[in-house]
């Protein structure tokens, strides 16, 4: 027993007195009001519920009837949610029909390139500003990011701007910094199995942005979406940024197939990052279109105002006026696939 489905408008007092025997046989729920059904799902190990038990629960007031998921993963199954999650950040939907457009560079190197940037992406019509403070490097002696003051200049360029802040975590120890200044918590493809890390977003009410590990499943990866809602937070998008495979002519092979298999398994919106999915600037447009057809809803777009002389990432980054260009090419694709962009 997974999930437990109700009555239509069933009374507070019967659901609480439905939670209160999940409690007692040591089993966490969580209360998912739907537009037509209001759904409890169930957290815990739900293997020890006997058949017995499950029957009498079965028999509640209330309670339509109680389902068993077979997937390891259940909040963020289509079972458990047939409609799409719609996340809501600082008033903007991401989930809907529009697809929203998260730009900017890949670090945030000084408030001049950042305010520059922020202010030529949302002139083409981006509405999340992206930028990183903490750079998780694979080389120690690459730049690092500015840390806190990274955090600080990205809260001046919102507030400049209006545009909410797309920002990564690296460590469990910059939580509080990053919910003062973020609007999504971004956990990168290095750490989506740092479980430590998940649980502690997991226990914000910040949106996050989970994106793929480097040779993750997709299984693997909403397993890790579990580890967030299952702490409560039930605000998680899926972002796609390449998997490793054999193929060198791509900094990674961006798998767009992965968008229609998300959209299946799971009411998590999905994000696409083409820049780091090719790691060529001259490549992130094509795919940028292709991800839009394939049901994205949404995309992270690294821009920065002289890509040849970024602290990171500049070879994939557009420049803002192809990135203002980029955007005018994506409307026609987006209205063919039913979206607005
Ligand atoms: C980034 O967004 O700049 C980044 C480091 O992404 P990823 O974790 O996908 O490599
Ligand atoms: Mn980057």
């Amino acid at each position: 027993m997974d999930i437990i489905v109700l009555k239509p408008d069933t009374p507070e007092q019967n659901i609480a007195l439905i939670l209160a025997k999940l409690e007692s046989k040591g089993l966490k729920a969580n209360v998912s009001h739907g537009t037509e059904r209001t759904i409890i799902g169930v957290i815990g190990d739900t293997s020890k519920v006997t058949e017995e038990e499950e029957a009498a629960i079965s028999a509640m007031t209330g309670v339509e009837n109680v389902v068993r998921i077979l997937k390891p993963y259940k909040l963020a199954s289509r079972d458990f949610r047939k409609e799409n999650s719609i996340i809501d950040v600082a008033g903007i939907p991401i989930g809907g029909k529009k697809i929203q457009v998260m730009a900017g560079p890949c670090a945030v190197e000084n408030s001049k390139n950042l305010f520059d940037v922020a202010q030529q992406v949302k002139s083409a019509g981006a509405m999340f500003l992206r930028g990183g403070a903490y750079k998780p490097r694979t080389s120690p002696y690459s730049f690092q990011g500015l840390g806190e003051e990274g955090l600080r200049i990205l809260a001046d360029a919102r507030a400049a701007t209006g545009l909410p802040v797309v920002t990564e975590i690296m460590d469990p120890r910059d939580i509080e910094a990053i919910v003062k200044y973020a609007d999504v918590i971004q956990i990168g493809a290095r750490n989506m199995q740092n479980f430590r890390l998940l649980l502690e977003v997991g226990s914000t009410n910040k949106p996050v942005l989970l994106k793929r590990g480097l040779s993750a499943t997709i299984k693997e990866w909403l397993m890790s979406a579990e580890y967030i809602m299952s702490r409560g937070n039930q605000q998680v998008m899926l972002c796609e940024r390449g998997i490793r495979t054999f193929e060198t002519a791509t900094r990674n092979t961006l798998d767009l197939s992965a968008v229609p298999v998300l959209k299946q398994l799971t009411h998590l919106p999905i994000v696409v990052d083409p820049s780091h999915g090719v790691g060529k600037w001259d490549l992130v447009a094509p795919m940028a279109k292709a991800a839009v057809a394939a049901g994205a809803d949404a995309l992270m777009i690294e821009v920065h105002v002289n890509p040849a002389e970024a602290l990171s990432d500049g070879e994939q980054s557009l420049r803002p006026d192809m990135f203002a260009q980029l955007m005018k090419e994506l409307k026609p694709v987006a209205q063919a696939v039913g979206r607005e962009i």
